[in-house]
């Protein structure tokens, strides 16, 4: 998926049906950042709101994703790349998330191995101390490597805006988070709040 074109042609589409970037806005019920944003290319409409947007702008949404208007020899061509575009970084996204969910049983379960060894086993003072470094360690590499992988897998949704994100390592290992939610702060209107985690845009 091209960004910066799939923007360029909504913002070329907007301006010959004669919208202004608020107006197409408020037929989407959104807010007219947003529109401005895909406009920009720093952002795709997420599922929800690419047939509303397709109909504003009377284009299809193989026309949206391919970032042109596309002629009826090359339809199907274009389509078939655009479906496979949309399957092939949902594929990946759930792999690598069901590699972190992989990844971090593991750790728990070999942290709670050791852990239990070095308590309760016969084992010298010295080889106890390695164990519990041991599991330490693993705890640090597996939990690391878990987030790592978690944070690559979609994207948060900021609740004010819309706007989909990959939060940044840094924000992501510090943000208070649930299952599905997480604390982060927007990187287009600013605000911090509890953000939805989504697989697909
Ligand atoms: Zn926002």
């Amino acid at each position: 998926m091209d960004q910066i074109r799939i923007g360029q042609f909504i913002a070329q589409t907007r301006r010959s049906r004669g919208l202004t970037q608020k107006q197409l806005a408020q037929l989407l019920s959104i807010s007219d950042k947003t529109v401005s944003k895909w406009e920009c290319g720093k952002g795709l409409p997420e599922v929800s709101l690419m047939l509303p947007l397709c109909r504003a702008l009377e284009i299809t949404v193989n026309d949206l994703l391919a970032g042109h208007r596309v002629d009826q020899g090359e339809y199907q061509k274009t389509a078939e790349e655009n479906m496979m575009d949309l399957m092939r970084e949902n594929e990946e996204n759930r792999k690598k998330l069901a590699l972190s969910a992989i990844c971090g049983g593991m750790t728990v379960l070999a942290v709670c191995s050791l852990v239990v060894i070095a308590s309760f086993m016969e084992l010298p003072a010295a080889a106890r101390v390695v164990l519990v470094l041991l599991a330490i360690a693993a705890a640090v590499v597996g939990i690391g490597g878990a987030a790592v992988l978690d944070v690559g897998a979609g994207y948060y949704q900021c609740p004010h805006c819309g706007t989909l994100f990959v939060p940044t390592m840094t924000a992501y290992v510090k943000g208070y988070h649930t299952i599905t939610r997480r604390r982060l702060t927007c990187p287009e209107c600013g605000v911090t709040s509890m953000c939805r985690r989504r697989i697909t845009r």
